[in-house]
C-alpha cells in the first residue's frame, strides 16, 4: 500500500504480517513516539524472523537511512521489484504500472520515525551454493531539530547495527555536515556496541541522488568512488575536526562505498499525481537505476550480516536487534 499509516494503522496493523488479500507489506517494526519514547514490536519482528523457511538462515539485511523525503522508500520500491523479479530480465516490469511497497509520497502529512521491514523475507541462492535469507529495512527519520535529531541519530545507528549494508541517501552533494551526521550516528552506534578490534558496522554506501556534475564525476560508482575519495581524503593542512570526521568514518566500516544518482525528472519530484510509473521518470535515472539495484543485490554481490566476526542468521538478528534496543531504551 501507498500513502502515509496514521499511528493508529500502525498499530491495528502490527498484529497481522500481511493484508487480508495475503500480499506481502511493509511493518513498522520500531516506532519513535512523540515522548522520544521508542518501540519495538517484537511479536512482529518475531512473527517475520522465524518464520520456519528463514529462521535458521543467515541473513543479508539491507537498509536505507537519511533525511526524509530524499527518495528513499521510492528506491526501496524499485529493489523490491528486482527480489521479485530478478530471474527475468526486464525485471524493471511495466512502464506504466504504479510503483508500490513501502509508502514513499510524502504531501504534508507528518512522518513517523522508525523502522519498517518488509513482511517477505526472500530466499536467494548466492552462486557459492548458499541459500540465504535477505531483509529489506527503510528508515524514517527527520533530522530537522535537535530533539528529532536525537531520535533520527538512534534509528540510524540502530538500522547501522543491524544491516550488512546500510545505504546512506543523500541529497546533491556529500556535504560536511552529511559527515558529522554520519560521525554522530556511528558513534550512537558504537558506544552500544561491545568493544572488538574488528570494525564495528559493514558496509556502507554514499547513494548521492540529484547528483548534478556528471561532466567532472561521472553517474554511477566508478564516478562516485573518485568523487568520495576526494571529499574523504585526510589531509595535513585540514583543519583537525575535518580529518577527525574522516577518520572516525573510516575507521567505522569495512566497505565504504559511493554512487552518483541523475535526477528523475520534474514529474518524479514535483508532481502530486505522479504515481511512480516508469514511462514518466527520465530515461537516465533508468538506465544508471538498472546498474544501481543489481549492484546492491544481486546474489553474487549480497553479503551476510557479520556481528563480532560470525555469520548471524535470521534468528540471531531478532536477539541483537533486542539486545541492542535495551541499550537505547535506557
Ligand atoms: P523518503 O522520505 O526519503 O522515503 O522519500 P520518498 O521516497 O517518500 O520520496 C519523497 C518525494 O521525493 C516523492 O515525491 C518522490 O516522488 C520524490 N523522489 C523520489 N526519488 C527522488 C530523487 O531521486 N530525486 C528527487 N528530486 N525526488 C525524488
Ligand atoms: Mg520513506
Amino acid at each position: 500500500p501507498s500513502g502515509s499509516l496514521s499511528d493508529k494503522n500502525v498499530y491495528e496493523w502490527s498484529s497481522e504480517e500481511e493484508e487480508p488479500d495475503g500480499r506481502a507489506r511493509p511493518i513498522q517494526v520500531l516506532l519513535v513516539k512523540d515522548d522520544h519514547t521508542f518501540e519495538l514490536d517484537e511479536a512482529a519482528l518475531s512473527r517475520i524472523l522465524l518464520s520456519e523457511e528463514v529462521r535458521d538462515r543467515e541473513v543479508v539485511a539491507i537498509s536505507v537511512a537519511g533525511a526524509f523525503r530524499k527518495g528513499k522508500s521510492f528506491l526501496m520500491d524499485f529493489m523490491l521489484r528486482y527480489m521479485y523479479n530478478h530471474s527475468s530480465e526486464n525485471w524493471l516490469g511495466d512502464a506504466s504500472e504504479p510503483l508500490t511497497g513501502f509508502s514513499w509520497r510524502g504531501g504534508s502529512e507528518r512522518e513517523t520515525t522508525g523502522i519498517q521491514i518488509w513482511s517477505e523475507v526472500f530466499l536467494v541462492d548466492k552462486p557459492d551454493g548458499r541459500k540465504v535469507a535477505v531483509l529489506l529495512m527503510d528508515t524514517q527519520g527527520t533530522f530537522d531539530s535537535q530533539s528529532t535529531l536525537r531520535d533520527s541519530a538512534t534509528v540510524f545507528a540502530l538500522s547501522t547495527m543491524i544491516s550488512s549494508m546500510q545505504v546512506y541517501n543523500i541529497s546533491q552533494n556529500v556535504q560536511e555536515d552529511d559527515l558529522q551526521h554520519l560521525q554522530l550516528f556511528t558513534e550512537y552506534g558504537r558506544l552500544a556496541m561491545e568493544e572488538t578490534f574488528l570494525k564495528p558496522f559493514q558496509s556502507l554506501i554514499f547513494l548521492v541522488r540529484d547528483w548534478s556534475f556528471p561532466y567532472e564525476f561521472p553517474y554511477g560508482q566508478e564516478g562516485g568512488m573518485k568523487f568520495l575519495e576526494k571529499r574523504l581524503k585526510i589531509s595535513e593542512n585540514q583543519h583537525e575536526e575535518l580529518q577527525n570526521v574522516r577518520k572516525h568514518i573510516h575507521s567505522c566500516f569495512t566497505n565504504i562505498n559511493c554512487f552518483l544518482m541523475p535526477h528523475p525528472g520534474l514529474k518524479v519530484a514535483t508532481n502530486p499525481h505522479f504515481d511512480g510509473r516508469i514511462k514518466e521518470i527520465d530515461g537516465e535515472f533508468i538506465n544508471i537505476l538498472k546498474v544501481l539495484v543489481p549492484w546492491i543485490l544481486s546474489p553474487r554481490n549480497i553479503d551476510v550480516k557479520e556481528i563480532n566476526g560470525s555469520n548471524i542468521t535470521c534468528r540471531g538478528l531478532l536477539e541483537y536487534f533486542k539486545a541492542y534496543i535495551k541499550i537505547y531504551q535506557g
